[in-house]
């Protein structure tokens, strides 16, 4: 496959990873993602198909994008996501295909996704107590998220990473819990700080818990952390071995920004492409793939949302905006 052109920004940085997000619906209500109720969900037909995700995709790749992940919403509750997964990796250039989830219907959906190609899971796990998982998710669910977490790892998927967003006053319990499950079960696990992307707009700075506050409480149970070998410099998280071996990655986006290194882009289910979580403009793939536009509009409008991308986010500026989108209607 040829690439035509590079998707490099005004400020150097190419553009490689795409992160898909394919429903904005979800089987459960964090309290920093999904209001509590009442949300409105967009209509089926106002949602990409498959085919015009496979179409852009194709696009993404002939302009270097070499990485995707598939994110919501939960994309577990799109139906037939496999066959999905099964476009997406015959794309030629794609080379990694990758997807975020919180776990609760892995358990019937784990071989299917992987026969269809998917290569690699992250599974959300914020809490090792069904009290504090109830807590943050406003429903039940621990359980039903190990056992899909075990049937992942039986279906044997290269790798898997625990994501875990950290909230002041209720994370700090279950630092050390989490790290021992991981390590017992040789994951990765990464914390995430919480970001001003929550749909009920609580979110206040002393809710973040910072990633240096996180590393002490790991080097309180674990002893010192050695910061791991980085492969990748655009990886938002910064990884750490622990002195008995195992790996911890801190993603800090609040407290330390790594928005210069920043490589992604993103496409909402009703296909519109962004250039940051953050961002509060967003370019309409959907209205060329829908009307009759060529690949070449689509991967110009590709370009003009990449040339426009800002420096950072820009959380901690004065004017600092956030966007009219919660993060379950972004993708994360
Ligand atoms: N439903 C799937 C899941 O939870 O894994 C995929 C979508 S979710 C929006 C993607 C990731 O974003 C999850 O790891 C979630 O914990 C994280 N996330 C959601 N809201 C967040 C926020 N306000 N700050 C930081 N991370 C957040
Ligand atoms: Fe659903 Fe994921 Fe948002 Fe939680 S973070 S409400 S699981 S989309």
């Amino acid at each position: 496959m040829t690439i035509t052109e590079r998707l490099v920004d005004s400020f150097g940085r190419v553009h490689t990873n795409l992160r898909i997000c394919v429903t904005d619906r979800c089987n459960i209500r964090c309290f920093y993602c999904m209001p509590y109720e009442g949300v409105r969900f967009k209509p089926r037909r106002e949602l990409l198909t498959f085919e015009e995700i496979e179409r852009f995709v194709r696009v993404a790749a002939r302009l270097g994008v070499t990485k995707l992940r598939i994110t919501g919403g939960e994309p577990l509750v799109r139906s037939e996501l496999p066959r999905l997964i099964a476009k997406l990796a015959a794309v030629p250039g794609i080379e990694d295909l990758a997807m975020t989830t919180n776990g609760m219907l892995l358990t019937q959906q784990a071989a299917a996704l992987q026969q269809a190609g998917l290569q690699r899971l992250n599974i959300s796990l914020d809490a090792m107590r069904e009290e504090t998982f109830e807590r943050i998710a406003r429903r039940r669910g621990l359980d039903q998220v190990l056992a899909g977490l075990a049937a992942a790892r039986r279906q044997g998927f290269c790798r898997i990473r625990l994501n875990t967003v950290a909230i002041r006053g209720l994370t700090e319990e279950e630092i050390v819990p989490l790290a021992t499950f991981a390590l017992q079960h040789d994951l990765e696990l990464r914390f995430i700080e919480f970001m001003p992307l929550d749909g009920e707009r609580g979110w206040q700075k002393d809710l973040v818990l910072p990633g240096d506050e996180i590393r002490a409480h790991l080097e309180a149970e674990f002893g010192r952390l050695t910061p791991a070998e980085r492969p990748d410099p655009s990886q938002p998280a910064v990884d750490y071995r622990l002195s008995n071996g195992g790996r911890i990655g801190l993603i800090n986006p609040v407290s330390q920004p790594f928005c210069s290194d920043c490589n992604r882009l993103r496409i909402t289910a009703e296909g519109q492409v962004r250039n940051c979580l953050f961002s509060t403009v967003e370019w309409d793939a959907r209205a060329i793939l829908r009307g009759g536009g060529s690949d070449d509009d689509v991967a110009a409008l590709v370009r003009a949302c990449v040339g426009a991308k800002k420096p950072g986010h820009g959380i901690d500026e004065p004017g600092f905006l956030r966007p009219q989108r919660a993060m379950f209607q972004i993708g994360g």
